[in-house]
């Protein structure tokens, strides 16, 4: 076992000091396992979610490298989003505090070009920011980084699927190859072990499992009789009405069945399950990501390639038969620090399966009663966001930011009413908030995205 204390690390007393101000007592999993590797100047590839510590893990390697007197660029972070790189920022200000005159400068996009570029100009020690920006700063040569002793890609498996990959290659082109480099993602696709091979040396792998964080987790079973439970289960969302919710089946005629039932009572689901093609099996978890389906009725395999940030609720409408199952399922929900709610229909003949979760959690199970919750026979789910698709994507040379652009000018849209945006090889995916899809759908008739004319279509 590690010793979780900081001062047992080699870093600066004021660092430390800092710590204690911030109260960080003794360090997290991640940082017990990876600090001594990134302060040794190993490069590292770190399974870690976010509310691990993962921050102050990359953030106190590259802080106890920086010399404050040299004032060009020798830390960054490559973030998914802003609203990410915003968290990173502040929290690399916090544990920057130690060090007089550190200036972490911010380049996301969505902000005006020329302020960056003029902090930059002042002189910046960290950058912290999103691909297309940081790319855009290199192509106008207000960035250089040829002082960079520590590049961080942050939620590497995110910018990946946000089809990010050539450009993070093409800004790390611009870096030395002394840097030390350090990989932190929530999910080890292949794609990510192709990377880490083009832009690693050697790296150490630190996997922290996620904790099950079951003090986050509202966990309560309802003793249903068989024929009841798709009733029982539509009073579970009258009465806690998630904004979000996976629902656990067994069986593939499960889900569509179960999917069904929710759509006729005015909640709008889908089913996913592994005899749908690969293809319309990614378009439902994009859509279920995106914010454009806000239920999602899924066996357990089909929901494995599903990595989303805030799930409100998981609910099972059968309990599976391993307690080992049945706490992957819930730890799908409670992320990031958040609330979340787990909610499992049984019958009498599974009460065996509650008691194998009871003594695998160490801990008695809640047992709601059925006839108290609320019931709201008005109740209706539908998601704020839909989905389009366009008929041109990173073969046809689009970027986030080209969609992001034709939407937020010609278009009028304004960032609060766009979501996620995903490029795939021959197609685009973005999600707007429902009510902008009048203007939006009107806009791609002739609209163009980087110049060329595109197909749009709403999937969702
Ligand atoms: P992160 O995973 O980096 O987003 O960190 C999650 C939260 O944990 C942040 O609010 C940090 O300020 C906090 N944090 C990080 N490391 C520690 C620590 N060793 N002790 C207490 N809190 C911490």
């Amino acid at each position: 076992m590690a010793d979780d204390s900081f001062s047992a690390l080699l870093i600066s007393n004021a660092l430390i000091a800092n710590l204690d101000t911030l109260g960080y007592e003794k360090m997290t999993a991640i940082q017990a396992q990876g600090l001594p590797h990134v302060l040794a100047g190993k490069d590292l590839i770190a399974k870690a979610k976010t509310g691990s510590g993962k921050t102050a893990t990359f953030g106190l390697g590259l802080l106890n490298k920086i010399n404050p007197r040299f004032f060009g660029v020798q830390a960054m972070v490559l973030c998914p989003t802003r609203e990410l790189a915003d968290q990173v920022g502040k929290e690399l200000r916090k544990l920057a505090r130690a060090i007089p005159n550190i200036k972490v400068v911010m380049l996301c996009g969505g902000k005006p070009f020329w302020p960056q570029k003029s902090s930059l100009e002042y002189g910046a020690h960290i950058v912290v920011g999103t691909p297309g920006r940081i790319q855009d700063h290199l192509d106008k040569e207000t960035l250089n980084l040829e002082g960079l002793k520590t590049l961080v890609l942050d939620e590497a498996d995110r910018m990946l699927d946000m089809g990010f990959v050539e450009q993070i290659h093409k800004i790390i082109s611009k870096t030395p190859k002394t840097r030390q480099t350090l990989l932190f993602s929530a999910t080890y696709p292949d794609t990510i072990e192709k990377m880490s091979r083009r832009i690693q040396q050697d790296p150490i792998t630190v996997t922290v499992e996620s904790e099950h964080q079951s003090e986050v987790i509202e966990q309560e079973f309802y003793l249903s009789n068989k024929r009841s439970r798709h009733k029982n289960l539509l009073a579970l969302f009258e009465h806690y009405q998630p904004k979000t919710a996976l629902v656990f089946c067994h069986t593939k005629i499960q889900c569509n069945e179960v999917a069904q039932f929710l759509r006729d009572k005015n909640i709008q689901a889908l089913a996913i399950h592994g005899d749908l093609e690969q293809r319309d099996r990614d378009q439902i978890l994009l859509r279920f990501a995106n914010h454009s389906c806000s239920v999602l009725v899924a066996t357990d395999v089909a929901a494995r390639g599903l990595d989303i940030k805030s799930l409100e609720a998981v609910i099972n409408f059968e309990l599976p038969h391993d307690p080992e199952i049945y706490v992957h399922r819930i730890g799908r929900t409670g992320r990031a620090g958040e609330k979340g709610i787990a909610l499992s229909l049984y019958t009498d003949s599974e009460r065996i399966r509650v008691s194998g979760i009871e003594s695998f959690q160490n801990r008695p199970a809640i047992v709601g009663d059925l006839n108290r919750l609320k019931r709201d026979a008005n109740f209706f789910m539908q998601s704020p966001m839909v989905t389009i698709q366009l008929d041109a994507g990173r073969k046809a040379k689009i970027r986030p930011g080209d969609i992001l652009g034709a939407l937020t000018g010609d278009a009028g849209l304004s960032f609060s009413q766009i979501g996620k945006i995903d490029i795939f090889d021959r197609v685009s995916y973005f999600a707007v908030a429902r009510d902008s899809l009048p203007p939006v759908l009107d806009y791609f008739t002739e609209g163009k995205v980087k110049g060329r004319t595109v197909r749009a279509r709403r999937i969702g």
